[in-house]
């Protein structure tokens, strides 16, 4: 066996204890599969080992591997995990199934009406600047709802729930944006019965992710290797 498929055995192996340490089933968590700076050839292997779930950041770089992709992996599922600028929206619109990044009503718009009608809704999860930093992306805690309301009006996309990337300094803070994150997904699904979707959880933290309610964990360095 190769090592991205070894390496991805091990993360699911990851999630199973995460989950069964947590009480719940491991079913109910998702491995994404983040392929930033590694090339196509190492997303078809991992996908021939039956990975279908992959994240990207980069719209360009995305694209590219996309295209080289759609013929050999025909139910290659990509999940958009960086930011969108409006000028980007329209192939985001037409080829992902899944946008973890959604911060604006405009991109909500844009997106909604760019979505070809003969696909299924494009399905959305409204990032959360945990940390106030503002060097961050994402909507703050207290403007999900409103952000919420108005995705919800849309036609094209349905909203399924949060996404966040914590602060990396320390494991306190983030589990704490983690808690919050938990906290604020129960907010919203008093409203919206369809919202189901938290997203948060990386190499080095997906255990307490998978604690705090993680039902897709985004995943590259423990799968690729590390990053140049
Ligand atoms: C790069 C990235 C990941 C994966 O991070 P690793 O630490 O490599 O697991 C997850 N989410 C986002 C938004 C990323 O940019």
């Amino acid at each position: 066996m190769n090592d991205l498929s070894a390496n991805r055995l091990k993360v699911l192996a990851q999630i199973q204890m995460a989950a069964v340490a947590a009480g719940r089933d491991a079913e109910t968590v998702r491995l994404i599969a983040v392929g930033k700076t590694f090339p196509a050839a190492d997303i078809a292997t991992l996908y021939r080992a039956g990975q279908r779930d992959f994240g990207e950041n980069y719209i360009q770089e995305w694209q590219r591997k996309a295209q080289d992709l759609r013929d050999s992996c025909p139910d290659l599922v990509w999940h958009i995990i960086g930011h969108i600028q409006s000028n980007k929206s329209r192939v985001v619109a037409e080829q992902a199934a899944w946008v973890h990044t959604l911060d604006s009503v405009k991109l909500a718009r844009r997106l909604s009406h760019q979505r070809p009608s003969h696909l299924p809704p494009l399905q959305l999860c409204i990032e959360v600047n945990t940390s106030a930093s503002t060097a961050k992306h994402g909507v703050a805690p207290n403007e999900v709802m409103v952000l919420a309301d108005e995705v919800a009006a849309l036609p094209n996309v349905c909203l399924r729930g949060l996404m966040c990337v914590p602060t990396a300094d320390n494991r306190e803070q983030t589990v704490a944006e983690f808690a919050l994150m938990r906290d604020l997904l129960a907010g919203l699904q008093q409203k919206y019965h369809q919202v189901d979707t938290l997203s948060m959880g990386m190499s080095d933290d997906l255990a307490d992710a998978v604690a705090y309610g993680a039902t897709m964990v985004r995943i590259g360095r423990a799968i690729f290797g590390s990053r140049s």
